[in-house]
């Protein structure tokens, strides 16, 4: 692969500049841009969501409007922050989308480590670590999901539940959220809310299964402790931003 030097250092990452009788080094412009594009190279996000920014984020509707007003106030106040994000709503709203459009602007904006996974795919591939001829072993897998300042966890649900399932997720969870790590999750499950909880209910529940059918009790409290929740759908408005207090 054919390599560019950077004119200006030749490569050094620092440039000498005069201040009156002294010489100092100072970082050179190809050194954020570089530790940007490094970042974004171990970012793990899908080839399909590489160019996923919100100046490109189409808005057709009012939950559109509001979602991108509050990821833009997100990055705007990152680090500052004690909210993750769970962007809910049916397939092809652009949930992924934002959630993407938000670690490239902490990348290339703040030089923030931010980290994707799609939530099938961490399932599989924590239980290809426990197979025997793995190349990762769980530490491996699992310290970029701990350590990355912003974890995107896409498609949250999307995989059946399964006590292992839902202990391991959990643990996931639990951890970052007990490290004051941010996690924006997106999920295609409706939230019904509190009623949920409510066995007498369940007579009247449609079919389709809800978040916690597909997360558990447990963690569905996790997550509305941990976020603020932004449906993007296309006609009830009402529950754009569930929770109170988060003023736009
Ligand atoms: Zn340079």
């Amino acid at each position: 692969m054919e390599e560019k030097v950077c004119s200006k250092c030749q490569g050094t990452g620092w440039v000498l500049v005069k201040e009156k009788e002294h010489t100092v080094a100072r970082r050179c412009d190809c050194f954020k841009t570089g530790r940007a594009q490094a970042l974004l190279e171990g970012a793990n996000i899908p080839p399909r969501y590489r160019e996923c920014t919100l100046e490109n984020f189409e808005i057709h509707n009012d939950s559109h409007k509001v979602a991108m007003k509050l990821s833009k106030k997100w990055v705007h106040d990152f680090p500052v922050l004690k909210w993750g994000i769970l962007f809910l709503g049916p397939c092809g709203v652009g949930k992924t989308h934002l959630a993407v459009a938000i670690i490239h602007e902490l990348i290339r904006g703040k030089n923030v480590p931010c980290y994707f996974y799609d939530f099938r795919t961490l399932i599989r591939d924590i239980q290809q670590t426990y197979g025997a001829e793995t190349a990762k072993t769980e530490a491996e897998l699992l310290n970029p999901i701990f350590q990355s300042q912003v974890l995107v966890l896409d498609e949250l649900g999307a995989k059946r539940t399964s006590d292992w399932v839902e202990e391991t997720v959990f643990y996931i969870i639990n951890n970052r959220y007990n490290n004051k790590k941010l996690t924006i999750f997106t999920s295609n499950y409706i939230d019904r809310g509190e009623e949920e909880e409510d066995k007498k209910f369940d007579h009247f529940r449609k079919e389709e299964p809800s978040l916690v059918d597909r997360i558990g009790i447990r963690l569905r409290s996790r997550l509305f402790e941990m976020c603020k929740v932004v449906s993007l759908e296309g006609e009830d408005y009402r529950r754009k931003v569930k929770q109170a207090g988060y003023r736009l």
